[in-house]
């Protein structure tokens, strides 16, 4: 698969150092830089001075770190370079808007794939040929992890002695929370992982985001923990709802559902069962806490005790 990659600013070199590093390097046939956001005004009239004049044959197309309008360069440049899929990485509320989203869609024909994942971290394949194989290594992070419990169930107690990063975030924080989290107890995984994972520093923003109403950083954060608990098959800190006492879909007008950051990029964190009472999935719960003082009942809580997880997606 050959990738061209459209970078600017730190971020953008910090992903293309990642994806070099962690095994794309031969895949990686060019870059084109371009000046940062502050050199750059978000409105731009004419985006056709920015256009490369040196466009490879490509497969993906992969634009990180760019702002506002020089958004408007990628459909240029896939149709140039051949490619039929194309992904724009969004680490800041402000840098894609959705009316830009989609101004870039109308410029692409209509077999070309683009996807604007929020935040690169929360990739997944998507059916198209060659995102999902970017997505077999780079993307929602994916783990494997070993420790000396001694049967298949991972006891709380136990220490991790082996991490292995099946999929990993495309800046390379999972590899570096990966190598933190060997000889931690396994009860302390997520927690010390969410604490590598900004130590790394991962370079999203923490303005609000207001599709979600967190901020892009907690989102990515959630991701790491989720591929901690479910690699070791439990959590020891998640929101929980008293299934007695919640009153589900018929008095409360969904309340937690509408507020968790999760469901609003979604993902499937509260769900309603058969009985119309909210669940809350424990793998994917950030522990954000947004649902609890919504809640008009009192009855989401936070519990601090080993709760299983789904190893499955
Ligand atoms: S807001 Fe509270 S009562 Fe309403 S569905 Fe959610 S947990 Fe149940
Ligand atoms: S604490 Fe509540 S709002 Fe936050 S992620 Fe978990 S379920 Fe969603």
């Amino acid at each position: 698969m050959r990738i061209f990659i459209l970078s600017s600013g730190e971020y953008g070199s910090r992903i293309v150092n990642g994806l070099a590093i962690h095994g794309f390097a031969p895949n990686i046939i060019g870059i084109h830089e371009f000046p940062s956001k502050d050199e750059l005004s978000d409105f731009i009239e004419d985006v056709t001075e920015y256009v490369p004049s040196n466009i490879p044959e490509a497969d993906l197309i992969i634009a990180v770190g760019m702002h506002g309008d020089i958004n408007m360069v990628i459909p240029p440049v896939v149709k140039k370079s051949g490619a039929k899929s194309a992904i724009a990485a969004i680490y800041h509320p402000q840098q894609i808007p959705f009316g830009l989203q989609n101004e870039i869609k109308s410029e692409l024909d209509d077999d070309i794939t683009i996807v604007f994942p929020k935040p690169f971290c929360s990739l997944t394949s998507v059916g198209d040929e060659f995102i999902d194989k970017f997505t077999e290594k780079f993307g929602k992070p994916k783990l494997i992890i070993e420790t000396n419990s001694g049967s298949d169930e991972i006891d709380v107690n136990s220490n991790i002695i082996s991490v292995n990063v099946v999929r990993g975030a495309p800046c390379g924080a999972t590899w570096f929370v990966a190598e933190n989290i060997i000889g931690i107890p396994a009860k302390e995984a997520e927690f010390e992982a969410n604490k590598k994972h900004h130590n790394f520093p991962c370079q999203a923003s923490m303005a609000t985001d207001k599709q979600s109403g967190d901020t892009i950083l907690h989102l990515a954060s959630y991701k790491i923990k989720e591929a901690v608990k479910r690699a070791i098959g439990f959590t020891c800190r998640v929101a929980m709802v008293d299934p007695e006492t919640c009153e589900g879909l018929e008095f409360c007008d969904n309340i937690c559902l509408n507020i968790c950051p999760n469901v609003a990029m979604g993902v499937n964190t509260i769900h309603y069962g058969k009985d119309g009472k909210a669940i809350i999935d424990p793998a994917t719960c950030g522990v954000c806490e947004f649902c609890i003082p919504e809640c008009p009942y009192g009855v989401i809580e936070v519990y601090e005790e080993r709760i299983p997880v789904s190893k499955e997606e």
